[in-house]
């Protein structure tokens, strides 16, 4: 079932006899720096009960002022989910007692909300799915009851103001959803929007984002809806699904054993990982809605709305979009580098700085974010700035230097937050021009060789196997300047043409040769000059009485001084 679910008990066959119908509640704290209808604070984590006033507290002889930053915010958050904003809405009286809410009623809207009739589409499995929001509405927090942490905590439930009054959108789905999987792209979804638009920060743990579900199961294709039950306090995405999942199956085997569902509200117990029955819905308040007496209807301009609407950033699907168009990235790149804002303005930075998007993407999905996730740092704190990555990428795609130096270039970056070139300059990372390279290879393949060269005898044995070492030694002493595939196709090139045991005395080749001893080494060096090639150096050892070839100049610098007779730079 979902990424989180734990192992069901119930057979597949079962599970799927049924269908389950879930619709979710979602509270979201609206990111304005004073209360809804006071002057108060919003701010998060300040001493309990110091943020507080005659309003918010609910003393007689008070009037709510609206904060008309708390609408824009509800219309923001509206229009991002494609829901219609009223020209109209109505505050109301939602009465209910509780300790946290001190004037005995909450301030919300009911008959006519702010905005209603939109949807927000939700990707499971690749596949797309459209969800339905019934409606969005503005309402007041109520304070908090602390019962842990305080003097007399055992005996008595301590109460912080402090969020009383703090501006509220809930926004409610259609019972659209089928899956907990759905459910939690849904809400997911839904913050993502909420982030972009800047609506909220959408903290769970904070709690500036709360999330309850209506669920029901009933015998699939049936068209009636079962009893549903809601369940609370699902403050994490995980709990959401595990929450879903449970109910599902408690439901499916309640039905199936012939019971009844009753309709009521429970709460999600994550210590014993199981809903636990907190009120019934038959013996539920009575809210005794009316309107609100104290504060004027909400009327929202066409114009204003509009403006609201004009000043939405782009939304994520729509970035997704262009992100694949524009950059050549895939969708699977576009979700991850969009999954913030600012993480899809990085990524954009970085190609503004010059790098080809393909390119860029997978830097930032690798080196970057592991980095940064490593760290513990977010995208925003990064030392190595969009600007500063570009110039990394583009030395590398343009083979400046070479992908391995790159890597090593950016953990400099990110520890010492230098540039890239100034790395590559200061350490000498450039990659080698081509005919630099060439002869490079052949040097750095016969030191690796020299060093080992009873390698090369069990390569002709048959184990290639010895040409991987080979190249592992090769690619260490060329300390990433070189292309892997440049080593490779030289090496395959000569250990092919040198795979023959070139044994014996150096009978037909002696007349044509040079020879003279190297300096010495253990293993004996002979210099030798071919006719019409370049030097080469026949590497004698007492352990392995072959001759061994090695037709390469490279090792020139060393044995010049030996070799009697210099290239005949004619026949080069
Ligand atoms: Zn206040």
């Amino acid at each position: 079932m979902t990424k989180f679910a734990t192992e069901s008990a119930m057979s597949p066959e079962l599970l799927a006899k049924y269908e389950p119908v879930i619709g979710l509640e979602v509270h979201v704290q609206l990111l304005t720096k004073t209360k809804i209808f006071c002057g108060c604070s919003t701010r998060f984590g300040d001493s309990p009960n110091s943020n507080v006033c005659p309003v918010c507290l609910g003393l007689p002889g008070t009037l709510p002022v609206l904060n008309k930053r708390a609408v824009e915010m509800a219309m923001r958050a509206a229009l991002a989910i494609n829901c219609t904003v009223h020209e109209h809405s109505r505050f109301a009286r939602k009465n209910y007692f509780y300790p946290d809410l001190p004037k005995g009623y909450q301030i919300s809207q009911f008959e006519l909300p702010l905005a209603t009739g939109g949807w927000l589409e939700i990707e499971v499995h690749g596949e797309k799915k459209r969800i339905g929001i019934t409606r969005l509405h503005l309402e007041e927090d109520a304070g908090k009851s602390l019962h842990d942490g305080f003097p007399h905590s055992d005996e008595k439930t301590y109460v912080d103001f402090n969020r009383c009054g703090t501006p509220l959108s809930e926004i409610v789905s259609e019972p659209d959803m089928r899956t907990s999987d759905e459910a939690y792209a849904y809400l997911t979804t839904l913050r993502q929007i909420l982030l972009y638009t800047g609506v909220s920060d959408v903290n769970m743990e904070e709690g500036s984002l709360r999330c309850d579900a209506n669920v029901s199961v009933r015998l699939r294709g049936a068209k009636e809806f079962g009893t549903k039950v809601e369940v609370k306090n699902l403050n994490s995405f995980r709990y959401l699904a595990k929450a879903l999942d449970y109910e599902i199956e408690r439901h499916i085997g309640i039905i199936e054993s012939g019971g009844r569902i009753s309709q009521e509200t429970r709460l999600w117990n994550q210590a014993a990982n199981r809903t636990d029955p907190m009120r019934s819905k038959e013996k539920a308040h009575d809210y005794r809605y009316f309107p609100e007496p104290d504060l004027l209807p909400v009327h929202v301009s066409p114009a204003w709305r509009d403006e609201v609407l004009r000043s939405l950033p782009e939304l994520p699907a729509a970035k997704r979009t262009r992100f694949v168009s524009a950059y050549g990235i895939t969708p699977y790149d576009a979700e991850v580098l969009t999954g913030s804002q600012e993480l899809a303005d990085y990524f954009e930075s970085v190609v503004k700085a010059g790098a080809p998007g393909k390119a860029a993407a997978n830097w930032m999905q690798t080196e970057l974010l592991r980095r940064l996730n490593d760290s513990g740092k977010e995208i925003t704190a990064s030392p190595v700035k969009p600007a500063a990555l570009g110039e990394l990428v583009v030395l590398v795609d343009s083979g400046k230097i070479t992908g391995a130096v790159g890597k090593k270039v950016f953990a400099t970056m990110f520890e010492s937050g230098r540039s890239a070139a100034e790395i590559v300059t200061a350490e000498g990372l450039q990659s080698m021009v081509d005919s630099e390279a060439v002869k490079a290879v052949k040097e750095i393949l016969a030191t690796a060789m020299l060093a080992h060269l009873e390698r090369l005898d069990q390569f002709r044995e048959g184990k290639t196997a010895v040409s991987k070492s080979l190249m592992g030694d090769a690619m260490k002493l060329a300390k990433g300047r070189i292309k892997a595939q440049a080593f490779q196709s030289e090496l395959d090139a000569h250990l092919t043409s040198n795979a023959a045991p070139n044994s014996g005395s150096l009978g037909s080749t002696s007349s044509q040769i040079t020879l003279e001893w190297g300096k010495g080494s253990e293993a004996q060096r002979l210099s030798v000059q071919l006719p019409g090639t370049s030097v080469a150096v026949i590497q004698f050892k007492r352990e392995y009485p072959e001759l061994w070839l090695f037709n390469q100049s490279a090792v020139t610098s060393e044995s010049n001084e030996t070799v009697t007779k210099k290239p005949d730079e004619k026949e080069d």
